[in-house]
């Protein structure tokens, strides 16, 4: 279980960072020490992240552990997204509140400062937590699995958002439509733009998926901008390309990303 955790950070965050190469060359330029760390510190969480979802796997393919269910017609159709809307609140919740906890002096500096060692966060640091943390977050969905009954298709899509939302959440722009990250729908959803504002000012915005918590308990700051980097990578990036045009292509960068939303 390890090595499935640890190859597919490998494979998703390595296809975010080719994508943010292609569509911003230069933003994770002269990040190469700090990338290294990430994949260091990721790759030791996918070993803590194994332990407990192996031993739970195991459990349910032999001794009839946990209310995951293979057949789609044990439960009513209707609760299928149901149970996965279910993962996904109160793993957020459960994020939340200890991601707030971590963010308290000693914890922060014992189990949390190494995560914000990122600034800015790549692709690569969606798993980049001190064992404690990695502790924290392997144990939710092993101890949600004994309680709350899913269709292992649920389980295998909570694990997808999980991943995905992980690693898109860190690299640095913004792959959803803009519906998921303003307007109705996105003051309630939590990508890129709301967790860069975390990394940015710290004492805010803990969510996971989710922004209720922040703005039920004023922790939400609101979403964060990119401009400024991503004219500093098209900057770079010109620079590293000969220098023609340099100027020009950091402008047009820096004017395309500040387009009011
Ligand atoms: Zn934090
Ligand atoms: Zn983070």
């Amino acid at each position: 279980m390890t090595l499935i955790v640890g190859v597919r950070y490998l494979i998703v965050s390595g296809g975010f960072a080719w994508a943010t190469r292609r569509k911003h060359p230069g933003l994770y330029m002269g990040l190469d020490p700090q990338v290294r760390r990430e994949v260091i510190w990721s790759l030791a969480s996918a070993a803590i992240y194994g332990i407990p979802a192996g031993v739970v796997a195991w459990g349910w393919q032999n001794r009839g552990w946990t209310r995951v269910y293979d057949d789609i017609h044990a439960w009513p159709l209707w609760y299928w997204p149901v149970s996965v809307f279910l993962y996904l609140l109160l793993h957020d919740a459960w994020f939340y509140w200890t991601h707030r906890w971590m963010h308290r002096p000693k914890p922060f500096k014992l189990a949390h400062a190494l995560h914000h060692a990122s600034r800015p966060p790549t692709a690569w640091a969606a798993m980049a937590f001190h064992p404690i943390e990695a502790l924290t977050g392997a144990v939710v969905i092993p101890l949600l699995v004994f309680l709350i009954p899913i269709h292992v298709g649920g389980l295998a899509l909570v694990l997808t958002i999980m991943t995905v939302m992980g690693v898109t959440n860190h690299m640095g722009w913004e792959i959803f439509p803009r519906f998921m990250w303003r307007g109705a729908l996105g003051g309630w959803l939590i990508t890129a733009s709301h967790h860069q504002r975390h990394h940015e000012l710290y004492g805010c915005n803990y969510g996971l998926y989710f922004r209720h918590w922040d703005r039920l308990c004023g922790t939400d700051k609101g979403i964060g901008d990119f401009t400024r980097e991503h004219a500093r990578a098209a900057r770079r990036a010109a620079a590293a390309s000969g220098g023609d045009g340099a100027v020009g292509v950091a402008i047009a960068g820096g004017r395309d990303a500040g387009r009011p939303a």
